[in-house]
């Protein structure tokens, strides 16, 4: 378990530090959400401590003489020693933790009040199915605007979420050197996300995406399957991130046309957030290529969100693309997409580097001539 801080009270050397176990249980015990009545704030143990939604260990009875209920302490059978114990610690966002300890709010919360928030939500967490006491480590990739301070889901969280990797770091070096570079850090995070992983033996590996396209493509390569993946949109109208829809069934309609005449390079083009035209590609590619169009009904930056729509697009152009390749041996395949981050993320994860040539992915710009760019290849 990463760091977290405590709550507001003076530094104690004589305090005893919890063990790692401890933590972990406390962050399980909690189901990695704020145990604040009516919060359910989804926290996030960073290590970096860049993300702001990182869990605060709150004290019931607090452990400096001048802290918060300290003067219950003997009232409630604890001693110095045992005010560390999991049984007075609470995990709670920064704003709750901060609440309870205020001076001007602090009477509104005696320890009767805290233990029992604590052990009604402690309560509420062991309900929970099987199923969703999985746990998982985040990897938010958001190398467009600012970063996120915080992960808003919509509904429900899925799972507990024990731990963040991020890369925040806005792209900007659009030079071949660049995407190199970049590659080498998708390279590194990948490597300290797995390793996370088989740390904190997660079930899950949970991942945020909103980059570049080539940047998730090739990201998107790099996740193999050692745990179930599960990649997320963010709806921005709503600013949370989505994955399964509950309710909603595919509903998305996918065309598809081919146009096969014995050339060595394979444009495969993807028109699901806006069109992308033959003609994109024949400014970059000249005319000596074959092609495969994917497009759906209305392209639009807001058409593919959840899930269900991600995979169908996403297997039918595997299941195509893979179809020519058994016809015909293709040098390369250059990839012209207009969609949306997940399914980006998802096309790179269908790379079977058994099956699949080199894939060679653009960067899209409307103001520039020719529109698509080479940035990277896998
Ligand atoms: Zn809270």
């Amino acid at each position: 378990m990463a760091t977290s801080e405590t709550n507001g009270e003076q530094k104690d050397l004589k305090r005893r530090q919890l063990a790692t176990v401890e933590n972990y249980q406390l962050w399980v015990n909690c189901g990695g959400i704020c145990s604040f009545e009516g919060c359910n704030k989804r926290l996030i143990a960073s290590e970096d401590g860049k993300l702001t939604n990182v869990g605060i260990k709150a004290h019931i009875i607090g452990h400096a003489k001048t802290s918060p209920r300290r003067e219950f302490m003997e009232q409630y059978n604890y001693t110095e020693e045992k005010l560390e114990d999991l049984d007075n610690l609470m995990l709670m966002c920064h704003h709750h933790s901060k609440l309870i300890d205020d001076k001007h709010t602090k009477d509104d919360f005696p320890p009767d009040v805290l233990f029992k928030m604590k052990d009604d939500h402690e309560a509420w967490v062991r309900s929970w199915s099987e199923n969703k006491k999985k746990k998982s480590i985040a990897l938010i990739h958001k190398r467009f605007g600012g970063p996120i301070t915080g992960i808003e889901y919509k509904g429900d969280p899925p799972y507990i979420l024990l731990d963040a990797i991020e890369n925040q770091d806005k792209f900007e070096d659009f030079t071949e050197q660049g995407w190199e570079n970049a590659k080498k850090v998708n390279e590194e995070l990948y490597k300290q996300f797995e390793e996370k992983i088989r740390q904190q033996e997660a079930d899950v590996a949970e991942v945020f995406p909103l980059s570049p396209i080539p940047l998730l493509v090739h990201l998107g390569s790099l996740l193999t399957d050692t745990v179930p993946v599960s990649v997320y949109q963010l709806d921005r109208d709503e600013g949370v991130w989505v994955s399964d829809h509950p309710l909603k069934q595919q509903e998305i309609n996918l065309n598809f046309s081919s146009d096969v005449r014995g050339e060595d390079q394979l444009a495969v083009l993807v028109s699901v957030a806006g069109s992308v035209k033959l003609s994109y590609v024949q400014d970059v590619l000249g005319d000596k290529f074959d092609s495969v169009s994917f497009a759906i009904d209305n392209p639009d930056v807001k058409a593919v969100l959840y899930k269900q729509d991600v995979s169908y697009i996403q297997s039918n152009i595997k299941r195509e693309v893979e179809k020519l390749f058994q016809e015909h041996d293709y040098e390369k395949v250059h990839l012209f997409y207009a969609g949306p981050a997940g399914l980006a993320l998802e096309i790179g994860r269908g790379i079977n580097p058994n099956i699949w040539p080199e894939v060679c992915s653009y960067q899209h710009n409307a103001r520039n001539k020719p529109r698509y760019k080479y940035a990277l290849t896998i």
